[in-house]
């Protein structure tokens, strides 16, 4: 069925930009794009406008659709259990029960595999990223929220429902943060780069004294760079965060006990400083053997992930039951 066709397309839905790549059968990204998402746009003209993208990137690499297996796209919200339409994206306004897979389908000649961004980011790295020669792995996705993502046996968790893999809303302080989600104390709520902004600002107005004081629009990378320069309230934050990261890494090392635990998305571009004592928390809780052999680390493929794990998660599902 997939002879003679070498690629796919890989599209990230993100609430500010869309990302598009041209994927070759070994994970390797030959071509990408990216284009604003434009939230005054309908879902049907955000459909087109992705096409229209997809057209050019293909005939800028004179390649032709016949060459490509299919496309996968991630999308930042739940999706149906059929892995047919966005049910309702918080994130991006407007998009409620959008059939984004038959759309897109009918327009770009292919078949279309839709799943949530985070589940592809894990997909992603588990296919040609840190998870590599690994079977069994978890991703956090740490950006203004928390994403997850968990493979088994080589293969995403979804859930039976569809609805798994919620690791942001890991429920580990029931007197904590409300969340979006509207319940309480959800690791989103606790330790994603909207919380470190949140808690910093806590610190300052109750009288910490820091090198950001006084300064307008503190991002959390602000923030970590300042905790890098040795910022005695940035830093304390920063480790609030590293053991509430740690706590529900322990928890689901403790459930699922996976080879390898990815951090991926803005925040964990931070790097050691958040890093580190994330491992050295995760590592005095979880359970031996896992304790010693279970891997903490910072993904590989970055802003990419989306794009290669969509792609890939495709290829995954389009090819399993044929042989070339
Ligand atoms: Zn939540």
């Amino acid at each position: 069925v997939t002879k003679g066709k070498n690629y796919l397309l890989g599209i990230d839905l993100g609430g500010t930009n869309i990302k598009i790549g041209i994927v070759n059968k070994k994970g390797v990204c030959v071509a990408k794009k990216s284009i604003p998402f434009g939230g005054d746009k309908t879902p049907s003209q955000t459909i087109t406008r992705i096409v229209d993208a997809v057209m050019e990137l293909i005939a800028e690499k004179q390649l032709s659709r016949k060459l490509f297996i299919g496309c996968g796209i991630g999308t930042p919200s739940p999706i149906d259990a059929k892995r047919t339409k966005v049910v309702n994206a918080v994130n991006l306004p407007g998009w409620v029960n959008v059939p984004i897979k038959s759309d897109l389908e009918k327009k770009l000649g292919m078949p279309v595999v839709l799943e949530n961004d985070a589940n592809v980011a894990a997909y992603g790295e588990k296919w040609v990223g840190v998870g590599k020669k690994f079977h069994s792995l978890v991703l956090y996705t740490l950006g203004t929220g928390i994403g997850g993502g968990i493979v088994i046996d080589d293969k995403l968790w979804i859930g039976a429902f569809g609805g798994g893999a919620e690791i942001g809303h890991m429920i580990i302080d029931i007197n904590g943060n409300v969340c979006g989600c509207g319940n309480k104390g959800c690791i989103e709520a606790e330790a994603s780069a909207t919380a470190v902004v949140r808690e910093f600002k806590k610190e300052i107005a109750s009288g910490g004294n820091s090198s950001l004081s006084g300064k307008e629009c503190i991002t959390a990378k602000d923030i970590c760079d300042a905790a890098k320069r040795g910022d005695v309230v940035a830093k304390r934050v920063v480790s609030r965060i590293a053991v509430y990261l740690a706590t529900s890494i322990v928890s689901i090392v403790h459930i699922i006990e996976p080879e390898i635990v990815v951090l991926s998305g803005g925040l964990a571009e931070a790097g050691d400083i958040l890093l580190g004592p994330v491992q050295q928390e995760a590592k005095k809780r979880i359970f031996t053997p896992a304790r010693a052999k279970c891997k903490i680390v910072k993904g590989k493929l970055g802003k990419d992930a989306g794009v290669i794990g969509a792609a890939g998660w495709a290829l995954y599902l389009l090819t399993k039951n044929f042989t070339e």
